[in-house]
């Protein structure tokens, strides 16, 4: 199901100068986009292919674009920090994120995760404590992804550390400060075979969740950090790029035996 060759009304969208530098647009009739290179209308845009140039009011030439997921993620308006791209993609991978499945998600922050999940074609049940950052993530959510992926998409606006309601989960994906107070829980609610996974800025999270792991009798826990090195490539000038993002957080993740019975430890 690939998007349309001509942007549309409604799409969002990438205005990239020479320089590279990027702004986020929602494509509207009659809305009309500024940038310090000049304005332009939005109706000249509609119907254009994906990546085609335009004029801007003072003559500038732009590219416009059809936003990708990450082009999003990293401009959409945000509360809570987001999981960046790098480790949005390690995420999907390890939890084995595949259509159909049932993740129970939490907390929901500014919705990035959760938009991965749902791209992915999971069905996601989001537990997520402040009432502020769950409206912007819907807002976020709805407005990148639409309606469709809101029928798979259950905000549950509580705290997950009293509990998890759900049961025969297939994975459970934590972005909070304590995953390892939700351990327990996730061994109730996964079913045999499910993936827990936390993801978590500082090495003693990593620590006391790879314990809590443990001692509930999760097995092929693992834990990565992904570093992306971008390059710069110009003609003979071939090299690492002077900076990169040196930090975010740490992945880890387990998987729950069959014959584990929940209470019996
Ligand atoms: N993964 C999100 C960011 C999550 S930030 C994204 O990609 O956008 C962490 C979030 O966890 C915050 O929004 C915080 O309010 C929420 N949170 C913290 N403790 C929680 C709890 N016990 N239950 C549910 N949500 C919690």
């Amino acid at each position: 199901m690939g998007a349309a060759a001509e942007l549309r009304s409604g799409d969002w969208v990438v205005f990239v100068d020479r320089k590279g530098r990027r702004a986020l647009t929602r494509l509207r009739e009659g809305q009309r986009f500024h940038s310090h290179r000049g304005w332009l209308d939005h109706d000249a845009v509609v119907g254009l292919k994906d990546g085609a140039a335009v004029r801007t009011s003072t003559g500038a030439t732009l590219r416009v674009w059809r936003a990708t997921l990450a082009d999003y993620v990293l401009k959409m308006r945000r509360g809570a920090q987001v999981v960046y791209p790098k480790d949005l993609a390690q995420i999907v991978f390890m939890a084995d994120i595949q259509p159909g499945v049932h993740v129970v998600e939490a907390g929901v922050g500014s919705g990035a995760l959760s938009m991965a999940l749902l791209r992915a074609g999971a069905r996601v049940t989001a537990y997520e404590i402040r009432e502020d950052f769950a409206s912007l993530a819907r807002e976020n959510v709805t407005a990148f992804l639409g309606e469709e992926a809101l029928q798979r998409w259950t905000l549950r606006c509580c705290d997950i550390y009293e509990g998890i309601a759900e049961r025969d989960v297939d994975r459970i994906l934590l972005d909070l400060p304590e995953p390892w107070r939700v351990v327990e829980h996730a061994s109730e609610s996964l079913r045999p075979g499910g993936i827990i996974l936390a993801y978590t800025p500082s090495v003693m999270q990593v620590s006391q969740f790879r314990d809590a792991l443990a001692a509930h009798g999760f097995e092929l826990a693992e834990t990565v950090e992904v570093l992306v090195r971008p390059w710069h490539v110009e003609h003979m000038a071939v090299r690492p790029d002077h900076r990169m993002v040196a930090h975010t957080g740490f992945i880890s993740c387990g998987r729950l035996p069959g014959d584990v019975t929940p209470r019996a430890r």
